[in-house]
């Protein structure tokens, strides 16, 4: 029977006709099974316990009305199914901070989702960095919530283009791996809404459908479950009326996780399901709740099913095609960030080149846990310095370093690929994954020989690489240290060992290739750390990857070392160019309810480079203490040698508010506003304005 089923061109007022009559023709069953995901454990099974090796079926639907189900895919660095194009790791992205590139990547993901049968993409996650050791920091662009906003909004808008829900999670405060399932987040009203949560309000008013909620609990209560977070602040305060989804598996405990606005249980009906019908069969959760959830999931299916789509088809062949693979190489070469550089890059195309590390030949796009992209090839450092280097390669590593130092002697040059791997980051996959009674016994208690992934206890590079480093330097040839890993690496052992440090996170299917284009000065490095690097690890907040419980406060990455007055390593938004940039005329003016901040850039390098500008602003802080500054606007533009541009960005007074946990609103200090623009968050040129 379709004559509830949606079709393309329908207007609102048919859409809402034929809501009201899915909801009154529906039975409790019907509409209770909307709100759980299904299948997934069996299809799990029978896919070899391969994660993702199917779209999951992960809420509404009612087939008997000719209603579709959302299919569920991950993930951050590409579309989690098939042979799609695996893009740098959202961290890596976040580097480039280049709005307009994620939204095609997201576009990409789009395509390639539809293409494989999928409606509901997991791939914007917004969790702000806290601290560098946390394992899932790959999967989110950085420490600053403007910037998370900003690049979340851009991903999501380009998913969506192509008819695929977004969801952005891990709504809210997940920012550690191994203790994700029990760790009580204690965070005050200012805290959670200028730190925390701003970011997820920016992409949800950009129009992102749906909402994952985290494991952790927030204040004593699972997010899954927190009337707080999924009514009080998503629904009534923001006006959220998208639908919200749980994490898999435990992301849920209890019917009353129903009332307190969780729309949908995934990947199964483990605590919803049969219990929830017969909470509503006795009173326990009013049957108007089960009405209201399941017009939300029938409200975001209805408007991607019936608008029109960009393309005329969505056809297998569009899953990493030339065209996709192109868009992951621009983010791969837009996202390298230069940390340093004695003048030694760019390389010279000729000569000897030597290429140490294990890394370097190594498959290394991300973790292996559910944001895992399988790619039709990738490739590696080795093999894109291979196909364009001009001169000869020799090769070595970490095992056995005396081999690796005589490599380096006989070069011109070497290149040293460090860094991290799933086996130290990721998401945390353990030795013995006790799912417990809640899933089939074939998937109780499954034995690995190790667990993999979690939070770093290394805020570093490991021992044998550090040996490798030293060994390369000690031939007296130019040193250059690539370094891959989901966020920051401490460098304090071995910085000024190397000429060059080129951190290039995990770059997806074509890192190689960027690789060499950015090391022999083909692309000029562009990319700007969406973090802080420490000069010591005490220099970050608290962190305890077993923690049961912990605060978050206002302060972490570049606002805790301006409060401290410590001075980090590398500052947040810090990377260097081949090109360099000269700022001037930096103005601010109130125009309405906004500051207009314009600001002009000159290449006075000798050659055509890309420059992130940036602007900090620094409220009053005459009411409460605030931030010393903020990142509040940045542009990514292309400049020609000896060229000017003219940088305009409007700050508008809503983002420069804090809130008052009195009385629940945020609230606009009078008095003077530093304005500040510049390359990095520590090279600026400054003005101020009167509000
Ligand atoms: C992760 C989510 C992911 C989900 C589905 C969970 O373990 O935390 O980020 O979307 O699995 O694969």
């Amino acid at each position: 029977m379709n004559d509830f089923a949606p079709s393309k061109g329908m207007t609102e007022t048919d859409i809402s006709a034929t809501i009201a009559a899915v909801l009154a023709e529906a039975t409790l069953e019907e509409k209770v099974a909307m709100m759980s995901g299904a299948g997934f454990f069996k299809a799990y099974l029978e896919d070899g316990k391969v994660w993702a090796a199917r779209p999951y079926r992960a809420g509404g639907g009612i087939e008997r009305l000719g209603i579709e189900p959302f299919y569920f895919t991950d993930g951050p660095r590409g579309v989690a199914r098939g042979q799609s194009t695996c893009f740098p790791c959202t961290m890596a992205r976040g580097a480039t901070f280049d709005v307009d590139l994620e939204r095609r990547i997201g576009e990409v993901m789009g395509i390639e989702a539809r293409a494989q049968g999928c409606t509901l993409s997991g791939a914007v996650c917004i969790n702000l960095l806290r601290h560098p050791a946390w394992g899932r920091a790959q999967e989110t662009y950085g420490e600053d919530p403007h910037h998370l906003g900003e690049m979340g909004a851009a991903l999501a808008a380009g998913i969506q283009t192509h008819n695929v829900a977004a969801t952005v999670k891990h709504f809210a405060l997940n920012s550690m791996e191994n203790a994700r399932f029990k760790v009580d987040v204690q965070i005050d009203e200012r805290a959670l809404h200028e730190v925390y949560l701003q970011h997820f309000k920016r992409v949800l008013d950009a129009g992102c459908a749906t909402v994952m909620s985290a494991y952790n609990k927030m204040n004593g209560e699972y997010c899954g479950q927190n009337w707080e977070l999924l009514t009080g602040i998503l629904r009534d305060e923001w006006g959220f009326d998208g639908f919200v989804h749980s994490d898999w598996v435990k992301g849920v405990y209890d019917v009353s996780g129903a009332a307190a606005g969780l729309d949908v249980e995934n990947p199964e009906p483990i605590v919803f399901g049969k219990a929830l019908l017969a909470a509503v069969e006795s009173c326990a959760v009013e049957a108007e709740i089960i009405d209201r959830t399941c017009e939300r999931i029938l409200r975001v299916h209805f408007r991607f099913a019936c608008a029109a789509d960009p393309l005329p088809g969505y056809g297998l062949e569009l899953v990493a095609s030339p065209a996709h693979i192109a868009v992951a190489l621009e983010a791969a070469d837009k996202s390298a960030v230069l940390l340093k550089n004695d003048g030694l890059l760019p390389l010279a195309n000729a000569g000897t080149l030597a290429v140490l590390g294990k890394l370097a030949a190594l498959e290394n796009t991300g973790d292996n846990g559910s944001s895992k992209v399988r790619p039709p090839c990738v490739v590696t450092p080795l093999e894109g310095l291979k196909r364009a280097f001009n001169g000869t390669i020799v090769t070595g590593d970490e095992d056995d370093l005396a081999a690796a130092a005589s490599a380096a002697r006989e070069a011109d040059m070497v290149v040293v690929v460090v860094g991290n791997t799933s086996e130290d980051e990721g998401e945390f996959i353990p030795g013995d994954i006790a799912l417990g009674e809640d899933v089939p016994a074939e998937l109780r208690g499954q034995a690995r020989a190790k667990s993999i992934g979690g939070d770093r206890d290394n805020l570093g590079l490991r021992a044998d690489q550090i040996a490798l480093i030293e060994a390369a330097a000690q031939s007296g040839k130019p040193v250059v240290v690539v370094i891959q890993s989901g966020s920051a690496i401490m460098v304090e052992e071995w910085h000024d060992k190397a000429g060059a440090i080129l951190q290039t996170f995990y770059s997806g299917m074509e890192g190689g290739t960027a690789l060499t284009r950015l090391l022999f000065g083909e692309v000029s490095p562009s990319g700007k750390l969406p973090f802080t690097v420490a000069r010591s690890a005490d220099d970050y907040p608290y962190f305890d990857k077993d923690a049961d419980s912990i605060v978050y406060d206002l302060w972490h990455g570049y606002s805790l070392f301006d409060r401290d007055g410590k001075k980090p390593r590398y500052a947040f938004g810090h990377g260097l160019s081949y090109a360099s940039f000269d700022y001037s005329d930096l103005k601010a003016r109130v125009e309405g309810e906004r500051i207009t901040v314009t600001v002009s850039v000159r290449n006075t390098g000798a050659r055509a480079a890309d420059e992130v500008v940036q602007v900090y602003v620094s409220c009053p802080g005459v009411a409460c203490e605030r931030q010393k500054k903020l990142l509040k606007g940045f542009r990514r533009v292309s400049i020609e040698p000896g060229s000017v541009v003219t940088v305009e960005i409007a700050i508008p007074f809503e983002n420069l508010k804090w809130r008052d946990a009195e009385t629940h609103i945020w609230v606009l200090e009078e008095g003077e506003y530093g304005i500040h623009a510049g390359a990095s968050s520590d090279r600026l040129v400054s003005t101020s304005v009167s509000l």
